[in-house]
């Protein structure tokens, strides 16, 4: 017998608003109220409308789809709360995972909650907590960091603000960053234990983990696919950070066209600590090799 999936649907003149979690690489994730939701709705708001037609007919749906991207979202967002009003249900989707998740969706999401209209989850994937399913933390409280900005001056200044939180830390980070991405968090963050997901769910799906130092020779420059990675939290205080130096000095020695003078004062600057105790430690190692 097959399971029953209970109808959320009450006695109302609104339509209600569904947010869709639909999968994030393998179509066999979606979920059967996911199906049943953009089965049934008047309309799917869509990131791309190109995107999830694909999904749609690989699941022979043919609710009609109209796009609510991110520039047009707080006018798609208004036209999509009139047919709720009106009676419509709506579901909204993003092109992977779920919506309004460093997607789409946020806008209507909160203007028809304002508006009294019942707003219904209907959960699925996401890349943060499939990232963390198969991290094997102990633990597994954790911050969510988003995409971190892209240029690496402000990047290192965002890591240098949440660079002493005890617990982990959640990135997405797109695939001709995720280098440099890394490099930087080196830097601020120290050397943590890291793991770094690439594909998640996909053909190539493939989970890197170990000293951050080690990680960041094994990802290459402009590397293929998608990618989330999680730093462990920083251990005891911001006062941990000397305890990496060593590390750090290493990872930079073995730079090219790395000088001691270079390393010094970028790590000084990055960890905010005195140039005279890391010129000390940076002695004893470049003197070492
Ligand atoms: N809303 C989505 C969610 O719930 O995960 C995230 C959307 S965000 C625009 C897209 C980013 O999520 C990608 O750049 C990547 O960092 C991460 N991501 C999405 N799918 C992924 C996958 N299959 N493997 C690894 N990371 C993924």
């Amino acid at each position: 017998m097959s399971p029953q999936i209970p109808k959320q649907k009450i006695e109302q003149t609104e339509g209600t608003l569904y947010v869709v979690a639909t999968p994030i690489g393998n179509l066999g994730d979606i979920t059967a109220r996911a199906l049943r939701t953009l089965r049934e709705v008047k309309i799917i708001g869509c990131e791309d409308t190109r995107h999830t037609r694909k999904l749609l007919t690989h699941f022979d749906i043919h609710t009609p789809v109209t796009s609510y991207y991110r520039e047009k979202e707080a006018h798609k967002a208004k036209f999509l709360l009139e047919k709720l009003l009106s009676g419509d249900d709506i579901a909204i989707v993003s092109d992977a995972g779920t919506p309004a998740i460093s997607d789409p969706g946020h806008v209507l999401v909160r203007i028809a909650g304002e508006a009294g209209i019942k707003v219904v989850p209907i959960p699925g994937p996401s890349a943060i907590t499939t990232a963390l399913s198969i991290a094997g933390l102990e633990d597994t409280t954790f911050f969510f960091g988003g995409f971190p900005p892209s240029k690496p001056k402000q990047r290192r200044k965002y890591f240098k603000t949440i660079s002493t939180l005890p617990c982990s830390v959640i990135f997405y980070e797109s695939p001709h960053r995720i280098s440099s991405c890394l490099k930087d968090c080196l830097t601020v963050f120290g050397d943590r234990h890291t793991f770094v997901f690439r594909e998640l769910t996909k053909i190539h799906e493939e989970r890197l983990s170990g000293p951050l130092s080690q990680l960041v020779d094994k990802v290459k420059e402009n590397p293929r696919g998608e990618f989330v990675f999680i730093l462990t939290g920083a251990k005891k205080s911001a006062t941990d950070k000397p305890e990496d130096l060593d590390a750090l000095l290493t990872w930079y020695h073995e730079q090219p066209d790395m000088t001691l003078k270079k390393a010094v004062s970028s790590i000084a600057a990055d960890l905010d600590i005195s140039r005279s105790m890391v010129y000390k430690k940076a002695l004893m190692i470049w003197n070492q090799n």
